[in-house]
C-alpha cells in the first residue's frame, strides 16, 4: 500500500482473513491486531483522512468477522470430536475409540513391551431393571454406573460404553494380577452402591471377563473374545463375578 496506493490497499482484506486459516487463532489474532495497526499508519501516510477512517474500520470490521467465524469452526470441531469419540448418554468413550486405542496398545506392547489389561463388564439382569422400572431408570442406572467406574478408576484408565449395558475398561500399565484385583473392587463397589432414586432403589451387580494377553502378535479380535470368552463363563457360573482364568474350549 506503501508504495503501490489503492493497488495494493485490496490485497490486505484476503491477507488479513488468511491469518486466520494459516495460524491457530490467538496467533492469528495477535497478528491482525499488528497488521491493522500497520495498516492503519500506512493508510494515514498514503491516503486523505476520510480513507484513513474508512479504511482502519473496514478491515478491523474484517478481522473481527473472520474472527469470529474461525472461533466458532474451532468450537464446532471440538464439539463434532467429543460426538464422535463418546457415547453421548453416559460420556464414556465409544465402540470405536475403543478399537483405535486398542491397537494402539498392542503396538506399544509389541514394540516397547509395556503391559495393559482389559476388563469387560456387563450388568447382570439387566433387562430385568428396564422391565421393572421403566426405560429412563434403566438409563439413570447406565449413567450411575459410569460415573462409579470413573470415580473409582486412574484417569489413565479409559472406560467405554461398548454397548447396551456392557463397559470396557482399559488399565495402562496394569498387570494381568491387578487387573483382577480392580475388576473385583469394581464388582463390589457396584454391588455395594444400588442406584437410589426417591422411593427407587435398583440392586445392581455385574459380571466381568477379564480379558488375557497370550502371546506376542494378538489380535484385537482375539483379545476381545478372551475378554468375551470369560465374560460368558462369568455369567455361566451364576453372575456378580470375575472370571480370569483360561476359558475351556
Ligand atoms: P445378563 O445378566 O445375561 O447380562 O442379562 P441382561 O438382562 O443384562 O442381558 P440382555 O442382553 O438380555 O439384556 C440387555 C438389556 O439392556 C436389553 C436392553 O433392554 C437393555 N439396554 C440396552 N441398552 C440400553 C439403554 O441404552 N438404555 C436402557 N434403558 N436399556 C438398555
Ligand atoms: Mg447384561
Ligand atoms: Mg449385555
Amino acid at each position: 500500500t506503501l508504495i503501490n496506493g489503492h493497488a495494493g490497499l485490496y490485497w490486505a482484506y484476503p491477507a488479513a482473513a488468511a491469518l486466520f486459516f494459516l495460524l491457530p487463532l490467538k496467533e492469528a489474532t495477535a497478528s491482525n491486531i499488528v497488521f491493522v495497526v500497520s495498516m492503519s499508519v500506512v493508510s494515514f501516510i498514503t491516503f486523505p483522512e476520510a480513507d484513513f477512517w474508512r479504511i482502519t474500520f473496514s478491515l478491523g470490521l474484517t478481522c473481527l468477522f473472520v474472527m469470529i467465524f474461525a472461533w466458532l469452526v474451532g468450537r464446532l470441531q471440538v464439539e463434532l470430536t467429543r460426538l464422535a469419540t463418546t457415547d453421548p448418554r453416559t460420556g464414556c468413550l465409544n465402540r470405536s475409540q475403543l478399537a483405535d486405542i486398542l491397537n494402539g496398545q498392542i503396538q506399544m506392547r509389541e514394540r516397547y513391551e509395556r503391559v495393559s489389561s482389559l476388563i469387560l463388564l456387563d450388568l447382570d439382569y439387566f433387562k430385568r431393571v428396564n422391565d421393572t422400572h421403566g426405560h429412563a431408570v434403566g438409563d439413570q442406572v447406565l449413567i450411575h454406573i459410569a460415573n462409579i467406574l470413573r470415580k473409582r478408576l486412574r484417569a489413565s484408565d479409559l472406560v467405554c460404553r461398548v454397548g447396551g449395558e456392557e463397559f470396557t475398561v482399559l488399565l495402562p500399565e496394569t498387570g494381568q494380577e491387578e487387573a483382577i484385583q480392580v475388576a473385583d473392587s469394581l464388582r463390589l463397589l457396584i454391588r455395594d452402591t444400588p442406584y437410589r432414586e426417591q422411593a427407587v432403589t435398583v440392586p445392581l451387580s455385574c459380571s466381568i471377563g477379564v480379558a488375557l494377553w497370550r502371546r506376542d502378535g494378538e489380535t484385537l479380535e482375539q483379545l476381545m473374545e478372551s475378554g468375551d470368552k470369560r465374560l460368558y463363563l462369568a455369567k455361566q457360573a451364576g453372575r456378580d463375578r470375575v472370571e480370569s482364568g483360561q476359558p475351556k474350549g
